[in-house]
This record gives C-alpha cells, structure tokens and sequence, in this order.
C-alpha cells in the first residue's frame, strides 16, 4: 500500500484560486457595431455566448430604436420633423424626446447657456464634414446667432408638443443623445441578465458591475497624440464622457476647427482641448461634458464646488490636467504627468 500522501501546504493557494474562477465565472465577450455616427462596443461577461449574443442584439436594437427617434438625419424622426417644421406651429414629439429635450434645457439653465441644443440653428454654416471645408464668415454667423437661443424652445408638456419661438431655429441632441442612448442599452442588458457590462459609444461608456472581482479599467485618450493617457479604475454603475477637440475638427489655413460650439460666439469653443466627466447618470455626464468644455476651466471649476456628485479630468490646450481630487487612486498615469488636483 502506498502511504497516504500529506495534505500538500501548496494547497491553500490552489484552493483560494478555484473559488476565484468558480466565484466569477461568465465568459469576457465584446460585440461592435457602428451606430450613431461612431462604433459602439458591448462588453460583457455572459453566462455563455449565445447569452451574450442575446442580451447584446437586444442593447444595439435599442441603440438604433433610439437614432431613429433622435437623429435629425433620419427622416421622420422626432428632430427631423421638428427642425423641417422650423417655425411656430407645434409639433408632435414622442415622450422620450420630449424628456430628453427638457432635460437638455435643464442643463442650459444650470451652465448659464454653455450647453445649448439649439446650436443646430447654426449647422448649415459649420460643415466640418465637407472636403472643401472653410469657416463661415463671422458676418453670417452674427447673423444666425440670435437663432442659437435655449428660451425659445416653447414645451406643451401636456400635448407633448414642441415649438420655435423665432422661425428658422433647429435643435440637436448630438451632445446629449449619446449618454441617453448607453443608459438605455444598459437597462437592456440588466433586463437580459447581464450584471457586468461595459457599453461605448465611441468613448462615451458607462459599466456595470466588475471584471472578475477587479474593476473595470477605462482608457482616456491623449487630446493630441492619439494614444491613452490614463486608465480610470471605473466603479459599478460610473458612466465616464469625454468631450475633445481632436474627436471631430476640420482644418482652414493651419487653424484647427471643432464640433463643439461657443453659443455665445458661434465659434467653436477654445478654452480646453479635452474634458472628461464621471458621474453615475450618462444622459448628465454627456451633457456636462460637452457644457464644461464650453464653459473652460474656470467656471466648469466653480460649476463642480457645487456638484459634488460629478468628478471631472480637464485638459487644457496646453496639456496641463486637472482632475477631482476624489479620483486620487483611482487613476493610472501611462506616462509621467503632472496634475492638479481640485
Ligand atoms: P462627442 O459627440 O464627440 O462625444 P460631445 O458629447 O461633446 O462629443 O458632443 C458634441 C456634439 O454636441 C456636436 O457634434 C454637436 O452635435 C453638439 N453640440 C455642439 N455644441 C453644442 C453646445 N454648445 N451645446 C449642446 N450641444 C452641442
Ligand atoms: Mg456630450
């Protein structure tokens, strides 16, 4: 008979590692799909793949249902209709529109007009997508700014109706419609079952739940290298936005022309080349983000003394970075960076 072998002391750790892949199971899957003008990436951990192929076609359906309502490019949709109406008569709005519209001038109220969805009055003039790209005239522009007024959206909240004040007025949601449309696709993927996620749009992401007991760890680009700066240590439910110059621009004679308009000017904005907002709703994140990057680094500073539920990361054009002091720890440099912490 062969002796019983001693109880190997390696064992604890063998044991301690089999709980960690029994405790955790779920397959790591990611899923992309372009949408709303960028690529939108699921991450997920599902109880197996055709769970995950599930609960991921269900969140891209509710991407897509979302463009179709919000798009002013789609024809039909909420905006298109209200934008081709462009006038006094008011128009029938379906109630999520209606809410994000509202929610949209609720930000403007509290960014003193720095988030403005009626920036769009000014579309025709900003073509930064055109291969012949020029900046308008500042004459036309001064001309359609009075256009560019949050004030004079009319709401009909009981007809659920939307008109102009002023005839020619047009509004976008392309600051706001990205965070409301990871929202949703989040929900989707609870209802499936999914307790760990990630969805992206384009940068834009809001996670849930963990990565096998670690947190999720969330890349902020460089502004102007096009390579990651920082890793973010994301918490369960954190929806982290960056708005930057580098994500969408033109360039007219050596000058760098962007998609993020000064609705008191005009003219893009010029204080900061990147602003990053982590908070837990996506819909407010995406909106202040865009706000602050207008606003610049001052008032989006006083803005935040009175938001402690926001934390922020600003890059000035310049490369100085300021952050949240509350994101100490939280946050992992890929190169040596100096940073003030508010
Ligand atoms: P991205 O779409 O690249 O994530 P943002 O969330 O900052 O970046 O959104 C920029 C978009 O917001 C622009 O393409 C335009 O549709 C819209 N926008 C531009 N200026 C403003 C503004 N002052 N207020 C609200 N929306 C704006
Ligand atoms: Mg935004």
């Amino acid at each position: 008979m062969r002796p019983i072998p001693r109880f190997p002391r390696c064992a604890l750790p063998f044991v301690l590692l089999f709980c960690a892949i029994g405790c955790h199971k779920g397959e790591l899957l990611t899923f992309n799909r372009p949408m709303l003008g960028t690529i939108i990436t699921i991450t997920i951990i599902a109880d197996s793949r055709e769970a995950g192929v599930r609960a991921s076609e269900a969140a891209f359906s509710e991407i897509l249902r979302i463009e179709a309502l919000m798009s002013p490019l789609r024809a039909g949709s909420d905006i298109a209709r209200l934008n081709n109406n462009g006038g006094c008569t008011p128009v029938p709005i379906s109630n999520e529109t209606f809410a994000l519209v509202e929610k949209s001038i609720d930000v403007s109220r509290a960014t003193g007009g720095a988030f403005d969805i009626s920036f769009a009055s000014l579309g025709r003039l900003w073509r930064l997508g055109s291969d012949d790209f020029r900046p308008p005239d500042a004459r036309q522009v001064a001309r359609s700014l009075p256009l560019v007024d949050y004030t004079k959206i009319r709401m009909y909240p009981d007809s659920l109706r939307i008109s102009f004040a002023l005839p020619g007025m047009k509004l976008g949601l392309g600051g706001i419609a990205k965070g409301y449309a990871i929202g949703r696709a989040v929900e989707v993927l609870r209802r499936e079952g999914v307790r760990a996620s990630i969805v992206d749009a384009g940068g834009d992401l809001k996670v849930t739940g963990d990565k096998y007991g670690e947190p999720w760890r969330v890349g902020l680009m460089h502004p102007h290298k096009r390579e990651i700066l920082l890793a973010i240590a994301a918490r369960d439910g954190d929806s982290v936005v960056t708005s930057g110059d580098y994500e969408r621009f033109a360039t007219y004679n050596g000058e760098r022309y962007h998609h993020i308009i000064d609705p008191k000017t005009g003219f893009p904005a010029r204080g900061l080349a990147s602003v990053t907002v982590i908070c837990s709703d996506p819909v407010l994140a995406d909106a202040y983000a865009t706000a602050f990057f207008v606003m610049g680094g001052v008032r989006a500073l006083e803005f935040l003394t009175t938001h402690p539920g926001i934390t922020a990361i600003f890059i000035d054009p310049n490369m100085k970075v300021s952050a949240s002091r509350k994101l100490k720890g939280r946050v992992d440099w890929l190169e040596k960076t100096e940073v003030e912490w508010f």
